[in-house]
């Protein structure tokens, strides 16, 4: 692995709108040729923090470093730094050619080094042919592919994306994550990306920064954040999960023996845990199994009344309550459907690294 080199620093970023802090102290490194993502639910902040890194506002105190250059109080149109954001402003009245060469043609750069650089663009955003039409002859994802190109051209050394692609239907999304993390992949920017969709955030991203009211709750790998959430917050944010109520019974080197619903579960854990204490478990809906019959004994297993079954396509969702009420939502697929039916006794079971230990953060905001 070659050396990561540092492109941005945020450090001790504060910015308050009258009394209302909208980014509340955040420290983030971004490496070079990185694509990372801001994801979290609407008004956390976001877009303030990326307003802040573009020069667009100054923040209460804290700092920002691109390249190791303390850029803080610089001009946004001095700063090596683009950004694209969901309401795409394209000039009206100018074609795609004159649009995507607007930074340059403003920068006096030679016409045929212009026009170059546009075929470029053309053939990365796949709009070759389009050059003549106007915004208003285009579709929402050929005029965001528009806007990108114009970013693009003047090759920043960071690119801002703001929801870029939260106005485009379902399936027009799906196409351009693709597209748009390949051109980042070809042309090595740095990307810091933002988005409320969990999914999108998931498929694009080296690392994702979750966050909450102001502040980073887990900045970690699509897989990390996924597979080891250290918050209920950060675990229901993404993808479906059950958080139980345990009770820690025993404790030993990095396991615990957890007590849910009367069930005495084996549980891995790094942290100190005193036995009495009560504990958050968190299971993914997916990762559990199900089944009428007490055929596997797995050691992390409970016994429940299925209370609610639905056919769903590929998977069927299933609830079950245990004996102290507390339910589980398990999605199974239908491949090897069971003939399941609400009121019968079902076994539940998962394999003990599917089952997290998360913090309690639910009544925090
Ligand atoms: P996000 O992009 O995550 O939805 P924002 O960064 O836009 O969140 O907003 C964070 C919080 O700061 C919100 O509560 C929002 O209302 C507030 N806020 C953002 N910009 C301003 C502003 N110019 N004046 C006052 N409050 C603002
Ligand atoms: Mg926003």
């Amino acid at each position: 692995m070659p050396e990561k080199k540092v492109l941005l620093s945020l450090r001790g970023l504060h910015k308050t709108f009258d009394t209302q802090e909208a980014v509340a102290g955040i420290d983030l490194e971004v490496y070079e040729g990185e694509f990372i993502t801001l994801l979290g639910p609407s008004g956390c902040g976001k877009t303030t923090t990326l307003r802040i890194i573009a020069g667009l506002e100054m923040p209460s105190s804290g700092s920002v470093f691109l390249d190791g250059k303390d850029i803080t109080r610089l001009a946004p149109e001095k700063r090596e730094v683009n950004t694209v954001f969901q309401n795409y402003a394209l000039f009206p009245h100018m074609n795609v050619y004159k649009n995507i060469a607007y930074g340059l043609t403003l920068r006096g750069v030679d016409k045929n080094i212009i026009k170059q650089k546009v075929d470029e663009m053309l053939d990365l955003t796949q709009l070759k042919g389009y050059e003549k039409r106007m915004p208003s002859q285009l579709s929402g994802g050929q005029r965001q592919r528009v806007a990108i190109a114009r970013s693009l051209i003047l090759s920043p050394k960071l690119l801002l994306l703001d929801e870029p692609l939260g106005a485009l239907d379902l399936q027009l999304r799906r196409q351009m994550q693709q597209e748009l993390k390949q051109m980042q992949r070809t042309l090595g920017i740095t990307f810091i990306y933002i988005t409320h969709d969990q999914e999108e955030a998931i498929t694009m991203s080296d690392r994702i920064a979750l966050m909450r009211a102001g502040r980073f709750v887990q900045l970690d790998t699509p897989r990390g954040l996924y597979e080891q959430p250290r918050t209920a917050f950060a675990a229901s944010f993404i993808g479906e999960t059950n958080l139980l109520t345990a009770t820690a019974q025993a404790a030993k080197d990095d396991e615990v023996l957890l007590d849910i619903a009367g069930f005495t579960l084996p549980c891995t854990c790094t942290d100190w845990v005193t036995p009495g204490e009560k504990l958050l478990l968190s299971l993914r809906a997916e990762r559990l199994h199900l089944s009428k019959t007490p055929v596997p004994v797995p050691c992390c297993r409970v016994t429940g009344e299925l209370v609610h079954t639905q056919y769903a396509g590929g998977e069927r969702l299933s609830v079950v309550s245990l004996p102290d009420g507390q339910t589980l939502r398990v999605r199974t697929s239908t491949e090897t459907d069971q003939d399941l039916a609400p009121g019968a006794t079902v076994y539940c079971w998962w394999n003990q690294e599917s089952g997290v230990l998360v913090r309690d953060d639910r009544e925090e905001a």
